[in-house]
């Protein structure tokens, strides 16, 4: 993902049964297969909104990202996060550098930005920049953790563009009101690539649910 990231698939406890089962509880029954009436059951709990059922399962994410990317995904409460320290560790050179293409311009208003390319010559202007306060940042960071600096403070130097790694674990339910948050047009360009990937990954594991989410208009239940 982007220049020095990525998004896999740790592990993951899930499948379309397990939503089918725990509505089915309701009657006292349990199933092994899936049917078609399994599968006309998950999206009616889409369509109708009855979320509890798409609890029981569990999603653990290995992630690595830009630091703003990150602080956008930890606003999703639902679900745990453990993150890469930098009082513990100490930090990496790998900053974000957006590729040519992904370099824009915000035009409109608040609430109806559109993001427009820029001419190549400040694509590459833009980039450089970023470069040289990248190089100039992981330096003095370098330069302060020699002279004895505690890692934990010489951090504050690092800008947002350098990469952090994180778990993250989270269930079907709170997993599609991430991706149909950050998955959708409004989300910042660099998390919706992700938020792409951890929705490739989910549907993978729960193709009816998955597919039930997107016939109900990516509205998480
Ligand atoms: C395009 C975009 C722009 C954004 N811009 C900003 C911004 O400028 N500033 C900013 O601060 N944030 C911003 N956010 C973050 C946004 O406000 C949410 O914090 C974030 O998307 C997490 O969504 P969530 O609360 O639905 O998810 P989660 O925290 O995972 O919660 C999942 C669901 O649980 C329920 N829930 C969780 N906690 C509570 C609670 N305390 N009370 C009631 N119900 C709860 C809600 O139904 C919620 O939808 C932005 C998000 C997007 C997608």
């Amino acid at each position: 993902m982007l220049d020095h990231g990525f998004v896999r698939l740790d592990d993951a406890m899930a499948d379309d049964l397990s939503v089918v089962n725990s509505a089915r509880v309701s009657f006292g029954r349990r199933v092994t297969e899936m049917s078609d009436a399994d599968a006309g059951l998950i999206r009616f709990l889409m369509r109708e909104r009855h979320g509890t059922p798409f609890e029981h399962n569990a999603f653990r994410f290995h992630v690595r990202c830009p630091i703003f990317v990150a602080r956008e995904w930890f606003r999703h409460r639902v679900g745990s996060f453990n993150e890469f320290s930098l009082r513990y560790a100490t930090a990496t050179d790998d900053f974000y550098v957006p590729e040519p293409e992904d370099v824009r311009t915000q035009v409109g208003k608040p609430g109806a930005y559109s993001f427009e390319p820029v001419d190549p010559e400040l694509a590459e202007t833009a980039r450089e920049e970023l470069r040289t306060v990248y190089e100039a940042a992981f330096a003095t960071y370098q330069r302060l953790v020699e002279q004895g600096v505690a890692r934990e403070l010489a951090r504050a130097v690092l800008p947002v563009g350098a990469y952090t790694e994180f778990y993250w674990t989270v269930n079907a339910r709170a997993l599609m009101n991430f991706v149909s948050l950050r998955n959708a047009e409004p989300a910042q360009r660099e998390i919706r690539r992700y938020a792409e990937a951890v929705e490739a990954l989910f549907a993978e594991r729960m193709p009816v649910t998955a597919a039930a989410f997107v016939a109900s208009g990516r509205v998480a239940p």
